[in-house]
């Protein structure tokens, strides 16, 4: 049988049955299953050629097992705006979502029931095993210019727009849903500024209460705000804010104009730090 022949050889389904062609199957150790049974599985599995007809058998009766647990999952918190990362009421269990919208006419939104969300049947996992919690700020910049005798030159200082994509990146025990990223942004966040924006860590927010503790008494207080530590660029953000009409937030200068997007990048920020909070591991 030459190449044609094997490619559309028909083969059954392992776990259904049903004839399918090369296109529409994917292999798995012992065999293969249908594009059908392929759905049935949890959206974050993706170790098809580690399974077999049975372990696959076991995912899709431990899928339906989880649809019925979702009609009593009691939602506590809902973040994302693209995907989702939903927290039951009393903290032990949570759910995620790559995109919380199906379809292509329904746009992705933040989550206000589960029944939203039912049909796509996201995995009920418990906190107890997630084994890390990563955010990833993704950045790019598009420099402004202007026309200067025919020719494209930079503003001085320079304009750019940033842009900010926010994913949160979840590793689990969970035997079909290890490895989880979740987009919280819907549309990246942009960001119009003069100038380079200056260096922030997400990892420092985390930190905020210890830098704050930090900071010696009031009568030091502008000594340590005149220095370049984290902390000190830190504090001089928040504290500025009342004084200042323009001031940095997040390694940003705020101005009138970019204000409200420096509050979106903030809110994602928060939110992310949030997720961390309610799933990251504590070390015993
Ligand atoms: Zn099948």
């Amino acid at each position: 049988m030459g190449l044609f022949g094997g490619l559309f050889k028909k083969e059954s389904c392992g776990v259904c049955g049903a004839e399918v062609g090369a296109l529409k199957r994917k292999k798995i150790a012992d065999g293969a299953i249908c594009k059908g049974c392929a759905a049935k599985c949890s959206p974050w599995f993706d170790d098809f050629k580690g399974a077999t007809t049975a372990s696959i058998q076991e995912q899709i009766e431990y899928r339906e097992r989880n649809k019925n647990e979702l009609r009593s999952f009691e939602l506590g918190r809902s973040y994302g705006d693209f995907g989702a990362v939903l927290i039951s009421a009393d903290g032990k269990r949570f759910c995620a979502l790559g995109k919380s919208s199906e379809g292509f006419f329904s746009s992705p939104r933040q989550i206000a029931s589960i029944d939203e969300v039912i049909d796509m049947n996201p995995d009920i996992i418990p906190v107890s095993d997630v084994e890390s919690v990563d955010v990833d700020i993704r950045e790019t910049r598009d420099e402004h210019k202007r026309t200067e005798n025919g020719r494209q030159v930079s503003y001085s200082p320079r304009r750019y727009t940033y842009k900010y994509t926010f994913v949160v990146d979840i590793r689990t025990k969970h035997p079909y849903a290890k490895n989880i990223r979740v987009q919280l942004n819907n549309g990246t966040v942009n960001i119009n500024h003069e100038g380079e924006r200056m260096p922030w860590v997400f990892d420092s927010t985390r930190n905020l209460a210890d830098m704050l503790s930090e900071v010696p008494g009031f009568e030091k207080q502008k000594e340590v705000l005149a220095g370049d530590s984290l902390g000190a660029k830190v504090v001089r953000g928040l504290t500025s804010m009342a004084t200042a009409d323009s001031y940095t937030m997040y390694g940003f200068n705020v101005t009138p104009s970019n204000r409200a997007s420096v509050e979106k990048y903030g809110r994602y920020v928060d939110m992310a730090n949030e997720i961390r909070a309610a799933l990251e591991p504590t070390e015993a």
